[in-house]
């Protein structure tokens, strides 16, 4: 089988053995455990195809690698498969002005892609912190949310057309333009989130918008939770708001010193930032003053500044200086995420004192990310982490995953969120699409 591999990639095609490079082992969760028994690096759609037409034939299982920035390990093998790695097929093909929309590789690092979109005059409205690596194909298959799913949805609602090779190495193409299209079954949706376990996606049709004036950014601070509320409403009442970024104080206390720096020197017990399209950012702060809801706020003066907001928001130091930090990003009915927040801190901190818990997240989309990390991690006290967060959830009717997929572990959490037959009808259709199984086995469901 890997000589046939061998023979239709080419040596910079299909690597094997020692040519595994370190980084097919672990996406940005840091567990990945085995390397691939090979990495196969297709250049174009017909070679995903044959590719995949190889392994299906030798029941040979394959995991499928974008940009390896994901937090929930999907990219990972777990032991056996070859990984199929997009990062060949890159490359915006088309921008139809007309329509509004974009023609790309899967293999696009997103950061290039809205690049592209930007200078022919349009917002790609797909963002996250990990845009300078993870991929287009990537940010469908997980259903990317990120920074701007408040003002335009999350990927799957931006991607208009799909072109994804089944298992067996059938090619399905519905490269659609428009808006509307009612005919059949919407494939689109079946893909978008499956990540990797149904097809691989090779390349999409994004919708694109207009580019908007540079938003103003504000970052406020506030009392308490209650407040959060508040000034989310009086802000969807009176602007348009491109984001909504909530910190609680030890977040934003530990991410802000591992910046370097200082914008609230006295460290509020929440902070948020805001950025408004189109104007109407200082009176909504003025207001939001006089009634009480914030009390302090800086606004960007530059892009610079409202970068540093960004950066303390983001937090992309943490995950060094945290060791074993678990990452979880769960969904919660807004009115339910502070008492969330207090009880899992309180049954963290009851059973591992001294550990770190803190949460951030998108707000305004219901979407909490919650970073804890206990002294001295193993996957026994990361087990029981998650048991007391994902048994919170269940218990306020949320979801366990609200962004970041559902790796292996969180694959046994499904039923704190989905029902049996909601679970058999996924089964059905994994069975339907992938019937040997051998694309991202022990995923998902
Ligand atoms: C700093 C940072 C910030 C982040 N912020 C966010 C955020 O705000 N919101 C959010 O949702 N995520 C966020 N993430 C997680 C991650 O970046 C996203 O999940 C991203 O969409 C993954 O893209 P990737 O190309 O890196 O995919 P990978 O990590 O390589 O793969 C992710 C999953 O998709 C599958 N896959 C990849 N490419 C394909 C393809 N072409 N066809 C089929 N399956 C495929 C893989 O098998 C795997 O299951 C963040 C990560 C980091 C490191």
């Amino acid at each position: 089988m890997f000589q046939e591999l061998h023979d239709l990639l080419g040596p910079q095609g299909c690597l094997t053995g020692a040519d595994v490079p370190e980084a097919a082992r672990s996406d940005g969760s840091r567990s990945g455990q085995m390397l691939p028994l090979a990495l196969l690096r297709p250049a174009t759609v017909e070679q995903v195809s044959a590719a995949l037409a190889i392994c299906h034939r030798h029941g040979q299982k394959v995991v499928v690698q974008g940009g390896m920035t994901g937090l929930a390990g999907g990219a990972n093998a777990l032991g056996g498969e070859v990984a199929l790695s997009l990062s060949r097929l890159s490359g915006v093909e088309e921008i139809d002005a007309v329509q509004g929309v974009m023609v790309l590789r899967a293999g696009t690092v997103l950061e290039v892609a809205q690049r592209a979109a930007e200078a022919a005059g349009f917002l790609l409205p797909i963002d996250l912190g990990a845009r300078g690596s993870c991929q287009i194909g990537g940010n469908i298959a997980t259903n990317a949310g990120g920074l701007r799913v408040i003002r335009h949805g999350t990927t799957r609602e931006n991607v208009l057309g799909l072109e994804v090779v089944q298992a067996d190495g059938t090619v399905l193409s519905h490269l659609n333009r428009g808006v509307k299209d009612n005919t059949g079954y919407d494939l689109r949706h079946l893909f978008a989130g499956s990540e990797g376990t149904l097809g691989v996606i090779t390349r999409a049709v994004l919708r694109l918008r207009p580019l908007p004036a540079a938003p103003e950014t504000a970052l406020c601070a506030l009392e308490d939770f209650g407040a959060v509320v508040r000034l989310l409403q009086m802000a969807q009442r009176s602007v348009t708001v491109a984001a909504f970024e909530a910190m609680w104080r030890e977040y934003f206390a530990l991410s802000q010193s591992l910046t370097g720096k200082v914008l609230f020197a006295d460290v509020p017990p929440f902070a948020v930032i805001l950025e408004a399209e189109g104007g109407g950012l200082q009176p909504l702060l003025e207001a939001a003053f006089e009634e009480g809801v914030i009390f302090d706020a800086l606004v960007a003066q530059s892009t610079a500044e409202a970068r540093d907001f960004w950066a303390v928001r983001e937090g992309h130091a943490l995950d060094a200086s945290l060791r074993g930090l678990i990452n979880l990003d769960v969904s919660l009915p807004v009115a339910r995420m502070a008492d969330y927040a207090d009880d899992v801190t309180a049954a963290v901190l009851a059973q591992f004192p001294g550990a770190h818990v803190s949460f951030f997240g998108h707000v305004g989309d219901s979407n909490l990310h919650v970073a804890i990390a206990v002294p001295d991690p193993d996957p026994q006290k990361e087990q029981a982490v998650d048991r007391i967060a994902y048994d919170a959830v269940r218990a306020r009717g949320g979801s366990i995953s609200a962004e970041h997929g559902k790796r292996t572990l969180k694959r046994d959490w499904l039923g704190h969120s989905r029902s049996p037959a909601e679970l058999a009808a996924m089964r059905a259709i994994k069975a339907a699409l992938d019937p040997k199984g051998i694309l991202n086995p022990g995923k998902v469901i």
